[in-house]
């Protein structure tokens, strides 16, 4: 004999109640079946909606009501090709019950606990009925057993306790001379010794089944559901979980107590002494292979089974000074809460007892509250303690792990990650088993929590990053189809899974939590709602993604006046814009800081030299303990591109035009011919040294002449290069006259930094620069003579969007 039990959505519609039929004749042509059904997925809920409509004096009950009977009334059709008169009109018949007791709750304005019972009793009662009448037209050998008339309880409506002894002989009794090959029996539902309507608490079914079969002592349980075993996690917030095949029946029911509803907890209890194994399988995918809870569970290595969630949580937290010396004082608590029949769900005191928390359902709170500060009325009056603090909008997620107190380290792992997340933790409990660790959070961080612990105990070689891209033009672009192309190597050789899930410019932006197909990227943007910078903030934020990274491609003040709250949000911040670090000390320092707080990246690798790891270089020196005595750079690759490209038989105009056109510029030149560009460059090395320095520190000597310096606007500044030719001749002729090559050179020394364009002699490292390449020297107490020396392009919309690439994955190998 064999007992199953089909759910809500496996119950759900027609074509789901055929494949259920489908298994139970398979299943019926060896073996004796009992079959606990569900009601039709939904009908709960509705029947509860229209019982509170009706006690609150809302006619829309009678909608709810018709609602009910069209889907039983369809599903009856499509089962039996509209040949389902009889069962239609048995059907009718309840329903027209279940309308008067509606019609009733309204006329009274009262739904008390036992009449809720009775009233979504109806679900099981029709479910069970249409689908044993259907197998019967189908002329398979059935029969339907109502199991009010068998699982007898207390009288505790919503959530009766099985009195077993009755039970137990009332089931073995009943089947013992039952002939028939399947049995259908209604879950969930059940009566008290008095004869009244019980239901043994929501999700109810698998406990029906589970009772069944330990009452006949059966070989095995088999829960039928929508989803292919208990999985590591709740399958509908982690995308990446995936079934566990075997589980002990403590791990079950701790990871069922902890929130996963796949099975309701007290299931496990009546099979776990008899050693009957529950096997959980998919009704939509019947051939997958499911989860076996058992005791036997020999290879079981793995620390974390599982990870699960319970929400609407609220926090309740007692404390005073004058706890200490209060007798009984946690008697006193607990028992209010259990005279209030509150269930808690967590606990946690401090070892000082100056303070407890306990975790109860959200919609408890208040009874609780009212309850407890009345039953410490005089010590709250004494100041003794102070009245209870309540908390909401919370949620419990729980490692689970029989094997998890053989471990070291597994707590750490948890509570670091999700800080590294800025999940922030509001209470702790661990049992002193250890085979369950919880934690407290808000709700609204439940997805992104669930996610980051996945992937650290089941993925933990994969790392996901998160990128918010904002700036998508030359550099933009290059970066996204650099990453399009290596996201593969990454997963395969780095095992960082890179995924773009924000991308903006200055008029539109489109967000994908799942990552944005990158194929088509260009379009989708086209396309995308309208941005503003604050707005792709906020959808960054509301994302909540677990090592999420914003990156700046943009020149723009205003982007990076927003880095700060970014970092705040423990989102990272990746920028080739020089804006933010070569601004005012203090607000790089602020940075800085956050960086370190929030325990995110802030990484700006090519505001010098574009893809030359300079800054990462010397980030290295320093934290190895080098000390750095002077830098000489050339640091401008428009600037080198410019005096490379300028000679007599060409004119400085057009070198500059060039530079432009071919992106070597800022969109402004004057930014890079007025050494500007190269003052901030150093700046940012002298800082990147641990200097304390601005840009009013570092001495310019300009080359421009006196009109170029003056220019009003980009325009008027090309002109007075036509104008002023014979200077910009004067500067070459007199270089060449002395066998040198003009540099613009960026030097730190003795604290002292400076730019100015230098003559450079033929044995000078600096002479052989060609193109747009860039080189920097580091001398330092380690290279005191000889400098460590970095060479090589410094300019280029391929090469910056390398380094930025580079930062990210500087992230990604954290
Ligand atoms: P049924 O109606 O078949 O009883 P339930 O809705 O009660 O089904 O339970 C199945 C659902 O449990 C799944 O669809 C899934 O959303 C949820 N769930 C939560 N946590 C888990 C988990 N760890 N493994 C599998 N399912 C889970
Ligand atoms: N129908 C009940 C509920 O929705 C019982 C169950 O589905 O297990 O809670
Ligand atoms: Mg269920």
């Amino acid at each position: 004999m064999k007992v199953l039990k089909f759910g809500g959505t496996s119950v759900g519609s027609a074509k789901n109640i055929n494949n259920v039929i489908n298994i139970l004749e398979n299943y019926s042509k060896n073996d004796s079946i009992i079959c606990t059904v569900s009601a039709v997925g939904g009908i709960t809920d509705k029947l509860l909606l229209a019982g509170k409509q009706a006690q609150n004096k809302d006619i829309e009950y009678i909608n709810t009501c018709h609602l009910i009977k069209d889907i039983h009334f369809e599903i009856i059709d499509e089962l039996n090709s509209n040949n389902g008169k009889s069962i239609i009109e048995q059907v009718a018949i309840e329903l027209n019950a279940l309308k008067s007791l509606l019609d009733g709750i309204y006329l009274i304005n009262e739904l008390s606990p036992k009449t809720s019972d009775k009233l979504v009793s109806f679900g099981e009662l029709l479910s069970s009925f249409i689908i044993a009448e259907t197998m019967k037209h189908r002329g398979m050998p059935v029969v339907c057993k109502n199991s009010q008339e068998l699982i007898i309880t207390n009288s505790n409506f919503t959530k009766a306790e099985v009195n077993y002894n009755i039970t137990n002989k009332n089931i073995q009794d009943y089947f013992s001379s039952a002939s028939q090959k399947i049995t259908i029996i209604p879950g969930f539902i059940s009566k008290s010794h008095l004869g009244e309507q019980t239901t043994l608490g929501r999700g109810g079914s698998d406990f029906t089944a589970a009772i069944v079969a330990a009452a006949l002592k059966v070989q095995q349980l088999e829960i039928w559901t929508d989803v292919s075993g208990m999985f590591t996690t709740n399958p509908k917030l982690v995308k990446q979980a995936y079934p566990i095949e075997k589980i002990s029946y403590q791990e079950a029911m701790e990871l069922s107590h902890f929130g996963a509803k796949v099975l309701y907890p007290p299931t496990v209890q009546p099979v776990l002494s008899l050693n009957i194994p529950i096997h959980i399988k998919n009704t939509l995918e019947p051939d997958a292979v499911g989860t076996i809870i058992s005791n036997d569970d020999t290879n079981n290595t793995s620390p974390v089974k599982g990870i699960s969630n319970i929400s609407n949580i609220a926090l309740l937290t007692l404390q005073g000074s004058g706890m200490i010396g209060i007798p009984g004082f946690s008697k006193r608590l607990f028992e209010t809460l259990s005279q209030e029949k509150i269930n808690v769900i967590l606990i946690t005191q401090a070892s000082s007892e100056h303070s407890i928390c306990l975790g109860i359902d959200e919609n408890d709170a208040e009874l609780a509250k009212t309850a407890i500060d009345a039953t410490f009325e005089n010590e709250i009056a004494l100041n003794k303690i102070d009245p209870i603090i309540v908390e909401k909008d919370l949620s419990i997620i729980a490692l689970v792990g029989d094997n998890m107190k053989n471990h070291q380290g597994i707590s750490g792992k948890m509570f670091s990650s999700l800080g590294k997340n800025n999940i922030n933790i509001r209470a702790i409990a661990q049992g002193a088993s250890e085979k369950n660790i919880s934690a407290v959070i808000l709700q609204s961080d439940v997805k992104k929590a669930l996610n980051t612990l996945h992937e650290q105990f089941f993925e933990s070689k994969t790392k996901q990053l998160n990128v918010f891209i904002t700036g998508v033009g030359n550099v933009g672009e290059k970066l996204v189809e650099q990453i399009k192309q290596q996201r593969k190597y990454l997963k395969e050789n780095l095992k960082i899974n890179l995924r773009v899930a924000g991308l903006s410019n200055s008029r539109n932006m489109i967000f994908n939590e799942e990552g944005i197909d990158l194929s088509n990227w260009k379009e989708q943007l086209a396309t995308g709602e309208k941005a503003t910078l604050e707005s792709f903030f906020e959808g960054t934020k509301s994302l909540n993604l677990r090592n999420s990274i914003f990156v700046d491609v943009t020149a723009n003040k205003d982007v990076a006046g927003l880095y700060a709250q970014y970092l705040r949000q423990s989102i990272g911040v990746v920028a080739c814009n020089k804006i933010a670090c070569s601004s005012d000390y203090e607000n790089y320092k602020l940075l800085k800081r956050l960086s370190l707080k929030y325990n995110v990246p802030f990484l700006f690798e090519t505001n010098v030299g574009a893809g030359l790891p300079i800054i990462d270089t010397l980030g290295n020196l320093i934290a190895s303990g080098d000390k750095i005595t002077s830098i000489h750079a050339v640091l401008s690759g428009s600037l080198n591109f410019v005096f490379n490209n300028f000679n007599d038989t060409t004119k400085f105009y057009d070198v500059v035009k060039q530079a432009a056109k071919e992106g070597y510029t800022e969109p402004d030149p004057r930014i890079d011919l007025s050494g500007v560009d190269v003052a901030r460059k150093i700046l940012i090395l002298a800082r990147e040294s641990g200097m304390d320095m601005n840009l009013e520190d570092i001495s310019n000597t300009p080359f421009l002449s006196d009109a170029g310096l003056e220019s009003d606007s980009v325009d008027d500044f090309y002109q007075t290069l036509i104008d002023d030719e014979a200077h910009y001749q004067k500067l070459y002729a007199s270089a060449k006259a002395k066998g040198c090559q003009l540099k613009y050179v960026a030097q730190l020394n003795n604290g002292k930094a400076s730019v100015s364009l230098q003559e450079i002699p033929s044995d000078h490292p600096f002479y052989n620069l060609k193109g747009k390449d860039n080189i920097v020297m580091f001398y330092t107490q380690r290279y005191p003579e000889q400098p460590m020396i970095i060479k090589g392009a410094g300019a280029g919309a391929e090469v910056t969007a390398s380094g930025l690439f580079a930062d990210i994955i500087r992230v990604g190998n954290d």
